[in-house]
């Protein structure tokens, strides 16, 4: 058809999906994000996603699990709480994986995040444990943030396969999932949950090699979230979350750091909104 295959979002359209607070708007009315992330060995990962949801749109930010401490200690603005996240108060979207690890708590935080009626993006430790049948069941919208690595061992292939594959593979992943899929890399690929027709990929044109840095992907997963939270579609979050994320490591170089990535997305959507 007359469809492109991929096409990159323009800077137009990401400003207007940006998620604006209207003057009677209240916090749960601009959307509760949920971070099921971090474990005992990794906390950090934890912090860096809340420090991406708070800079997302969402009117409030709710952590479940074991680095509660580490969080609040770093952004005392989030609600937490130790347990599961089945026993978090009411979100408007989950994101779930950064540092989470695959121990029982782990998986029990997977399956109950996808057992929510809420959009949830599933990122890192997450992608492992998602059952893909649980996935395709979900009436509400799915989102994978895989990196080639992670793309990789969900399709059984080698990571090469998937670099030199990028668009094949972001596709197949959508279509075995039946969920909107963004594969990570320097050019950030977005495929929508595929209908019988399929949808053009989006390329982000925003990225930076000063996002490769350890944490960065965390950040991203919070933020992507946050835009779900606020009302955002899968493809809509996830095309607007990696290109405001390329544009705030721009903004942030030279040596970029992941927490410096989130402090960087108030001025970018400042200059955007
Ligand atoms: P992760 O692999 O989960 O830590 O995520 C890394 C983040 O940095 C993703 O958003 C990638 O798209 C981004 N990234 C990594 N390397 C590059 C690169 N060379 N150019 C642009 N973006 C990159
Ligand atoms: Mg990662």
């Amino acid at each position: 058809g007359a469809e492109p295959v991929v096409r990159a979002p323009r800077h137009a359209d990401v400003a207007a999906l940006l998620p604006r607070p209207a003057a009677e708007s209240d916090k749960y009315r601009r959307g509760v994000v949920g971070i099921a992330a971090g474990s005992g060995r990794y906390p950090g990962a934890a912090v860096l996603a809340v420090a991406g949801a708070l800079r997302g749109g969402a009117g409030a930010v709710r952590y479940a699990g074991s680095a509660a401490g580490a969080v609040v200690a770093r952004f005392p603005e989030t609600l937490v709480t130790e347990g599961p996240p089945g026993d978090a108060g009411r979100v408007q979207a989950w994101v779930a994986g950064p540092g989470l690890g695959d121990g029982p708590d782990a998986r029990r935080a997977v399956r109950e995040v996808l057992a929510s009626d809420v959009p949830v993006l599933l990122d890192a430790d997450a992608l492992g444990l998602a059952d893909a049948g649980q996935v395709r069941e979900r009436t509400a919208p799915t989102l994978l943030t895989p990196h080639a690595g992670e793309a990789a061992r969900l399709l059984g292939r080698a990571r090469e396969e998937v670099e030199a594959a990028r668009l094949a593979s972001v596709r197949e992943l959508a279509r075995r999932y039946g969920a909107t899929v963004l594969l990570k890399g320097s050019t950030t690929l977005v495929a929508p949950a595929q209908g019988p027709e399929g949808e053009p990929v989006l390329a982000n044109p925003t990225g930076t090699g000063w996002l490769a840095t350890a944490g960065s992907g965390d950040v991203l997963s919070g933020l992507t979230g946050s835009l779900l939270a606020a009302g955002l579609t899968a493809p809509d979050a996830a095309a607007a979350g990696a290109y405001l994320h390329g544009l705030a490591g721009r903004r942030a170089a030279p040596l970029v750091s992941a927490l410096d990535v989130a402090d960087a997305l108030r001025p970018v959507w400042r200059d955007l909104a």
